[in-house]
């Protein structure tokens, strides 16, 4: 495994490729989404351990080196960046925290659209644009004055109607965002494909690519624009942001819009969802919005951590693409006996939904995009529904990392099963298994002792029900009439009503139960019993997340894995919908109130007296919970014979109360 510090390494490396290519070379190789997945993960390192933090990490800087050609002017304030926020939670976050370092100031909010462009300096002298200069590295920019002058929204002199005269004197700085339009960007790469010319990226590379051509000639016949967001000017007091924005207009110069003032936090977020919705109508690109305290004192007054103002945030949309790692490959069998490889990832954010895992399809997906445990992939949503990784990146591989040979893992995963991949096909299947021998598998199982227990439903009546086309997958057993029944060749009258009693009378099994019948992959009864103690209801059970299946005592990644691919599948739900139209659903588990009750067992060594399902029986039958092996969770470990000093050991570790089998009986039969 790759150590955090060597982690650490790699993402600052790639990281810094990429803002060059961004920065610099306006020519990204990389979607923003991806830089910014990246960049999440490295300031989740450095949060966790600020010793690490080196000057040249791009935590630390605002865009990158300057470009060669251009003369280097400083700024007269630094320019800077801003901390990203991806919810109304880390907006609520970030007030309370502007809140606690300002205690009893009333706040206001000014909310603005986020323009997708390059952020540059205009300084006006007596009126006259003198300087234009590009936000660098924040401290010190490029010197674009020559090419900002063709820009037709950046008026040559400001003008006034009488209200802001002092602005025409002396040094007035106006700082904004160069950007192009949807539109022009669209028309110049059609001019460029039938030129047979390689086309641009997108608009914002675009953009600033052109304000930083040496020849002005070339940056005039592209059509560029300029949206201001704020006003510098020493000797005047500007109170908030949004008279800043007035004031600006008042001057001739076009302020970025929409934006707004906002009191509560409620219509903020009301005017983020509504920018979420509409933003492909606006005429620009925008990723977000940036809402900052309108008060520009309090603002100014909570100063910079790093290179991002405390006063502000931008709430950046939904990406439609993220980056995560891959902690495993599973393999899923589907009802026909196909073999579908499953990766499992660190839940992340895609679309506005978490994902934590998606289908690799099969061997030759695989293959083709060299997926590997451990990699750091590219997720994204098809048609906005199902996720899929688009590709591997591969400078965070883990060295040695093993390229997934299937068959092997088949064998290894699967080693009581054989598997064929019929010519032409990338499917790996069952072998000899076809869709109704493994429908007659899973009605067995969910018939027999362990799950719903009905006892006339065995290997030959499934065998007959199944070849008769009478049952296509668990559920439909509940449909079947004693006419239906009765018309097979082996049933008679009494057999065919006491098949159907057997089966109407288990319509509301026992949670555990009809969890273990349900077939999952690794869930056996006693996990199957642990689920259903903490999760109670089959609705929770499938609504969890890995991180709370795996906190299940008993329940370890390999399981927790397969619950949530199976409550994933399409087929699934469908079925667990099905059972609850035919009013087939497991009872809630309700805590008893017994003399147990709150109380959880575990067992370890053999029991002289009774064996261990005796023993989960009674402590059940009394309120408490019975765990398959002892957790942080578990009040008393009951210790039989035969018990080996390591298990002990770690009992003790964790506090766990010990009792002897004769303790324990007396505790039961009390
Ligand atoms: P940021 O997200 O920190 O935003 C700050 C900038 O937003 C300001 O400097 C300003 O120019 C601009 N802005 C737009 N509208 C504004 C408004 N209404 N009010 C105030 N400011 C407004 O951006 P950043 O520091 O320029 O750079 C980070 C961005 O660059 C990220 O989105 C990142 O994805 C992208 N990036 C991408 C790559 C890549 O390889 N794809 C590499 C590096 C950086």
């Amino acid at each position: 495994m790759t150590s955090d510090s060597q982690r650490y390494e790699e993402l600052k490396e790639l990281l810094n490729t990429y803002s060059y290519e961004y920065h610099v070379q306006d020519n990204p190789s990389v979607s923003d989404a991806i830089y910014d997945g990246l960049m999440r993960e490295l300031k989740a390192l450095e949060e966790a351990d600020a010793s690490i933090i080196t000057d040249d990490s791009p935590t630390q800087r605002v865009g990158n080196k300057l470009l060669q050609g251009f003369e280097k002017i400083q700024h007269s304030s630094r320019m800077i960046s801003l901390n990203d926020v991806f919810s109304r939670e880390n907006v609520e976050a970030w007030i309370k925290r502007t809140d606690k370092l300002a205690p009893g100031r009333t706040h206001e909010f000014y909310a603005s659209l986020k323009m997708d462009g390059l952020a540059c300096a205009l300084i006006y002298q007596d009126g006259k644009l003198s300087q234009a200069i590009t936000r660098g590295d924040g401290f010190t920019g490029e010197n674009v004055t020559g090419n900002v002058r063709t820009i037709k929204s950046v008026p040559l002199s400001l003008r006034t109607d009488g209200q802001h005269e002092q602005f025409l004197n002396g040094r007035t700085e106006i700082r904004g965002e160069i950007l192009m339009f949807k539109t022009d960007f669209e028309h110049l790469n059609k001019q460029r494909e039938s030129e047979g010319l390689p086309m641009f990226a997108n608009p914002r590379n675009l953009a600033a690519g052109t304000i930083r051509q040496l020849d002005p000639r070339l940056v005039a016949a592209r059509p560029l624009q300029f949206r201001a967001y704020d006003l510098i000017r020493e000797d005047a007091d500007i109170q908030t942001f949004s008279q800043a924005t007035e004031i600006i207009r008042n001057l001739g110069v076009v302020p970025i819009t929409p934006a707004e003032v906002f009191v509560t936090l409620n219509d903020v977020m009301k005017f983020v969802d509504h920018w979420e919705a509409e933003r492909h109508v606006l005429p620009f690109n925008t990723d977000g919005l940036v809402v900052k305290l309108n008060n520009r004192k309090l603002y100014a007054e909570l100063g910079v951590v790093g290179k991002n103002p405390r006063g502000a945030v931008a709430y950046k949309y939904p990406a439609e693409e993220a980056t995560t790692v891959v902690k495993d490959i599973v393999i899923s069998i589907g009802r026909t006996g196909a073999a579908t490889p499953v990766a499992v990832f660190d839940p992340v954010v895609v679309a506005g939904t978490t994902v934590q895992h998606a289908s690799l399809h099969n061997a030759d997906e695989i293959e083709r995009k060299d997926i590997r445990r451990g990699d750091t992939v590219v997720v994204f949503k098809a048609g906005d529904i199902i996720p899929q990784v688009d590709r591997v990146l591969v400078e965070l591989r883990e060295p040695g990392a093993k390229r997934y040979n299937i068959e092997a893992e088949l064998k290894n995963q699967f080693p009581d099963m054989e598997f064929v991949r019929p010519k032409g096909e990338a499917v790996y299947r069952v072998k000899g298994a076809t869709g109704p021998l493994l429908l007659k598998r899973a009605l067995q199982h969910y018939a027999s002792k362990g799950a719903q227990d009905i006892d006339t439903l065995g290997e030959k009546n499934v065998a007959a029900l199944v070849n008769a086309g009478l049952v296509k997958d668990l559920a439909d057993i509940y449909t079947l009439s004693k006419d239906q029944v009765t018309a097979l060749d082996r049933f008679a009258d009494l057999s065919a009503t006491n098949l159907v009693n057997g089966i109407q009378a288990v319509k509301n099994p026992a949670l555990a139960r009809f969890v273990y019948g349900l077939g999952i992959r690794h869930v056996g009864i006693q996990t199957a019993i642990d689920l259903s103690s903490h999760f109670k209801r089959l609705d929770n059970l499938g609504s969890a997340s890995l991180d709370e299946l795996r906190s299940v005592n008993g329940v370890g990644d390999v399981v927790a894995e397969s619950i949530l691919i199976w409550f994933d599948d399409e087929y699934n739900q469908k079925l667990l919908a099905k059972f609850r139209r035919l009013g087939v659903w497991p009872q809630e588990v309700k805590s008893t109130g017994g003399p147990l009750s709150g109380k959880s067992f575990a067992v370890t060594g053999s029991l002289e007296t009774m064996g261990r399902d005796i023993a989960a029986e009674k402590i059940r039958a009394q309120g408490g919970t019975f765990q398959s092996s002892v957790g942080k969770d578990t009040d008393y470990l009951i210790v039989g014979a035969n018990v080996g000093a390591s298990k002990l050991a770690k009992a003790a570790k964790l506090g766990t109360k010990q009792l002897t089998e004769q303790e324990f009986i007396k505790i039961i039969d009390n």
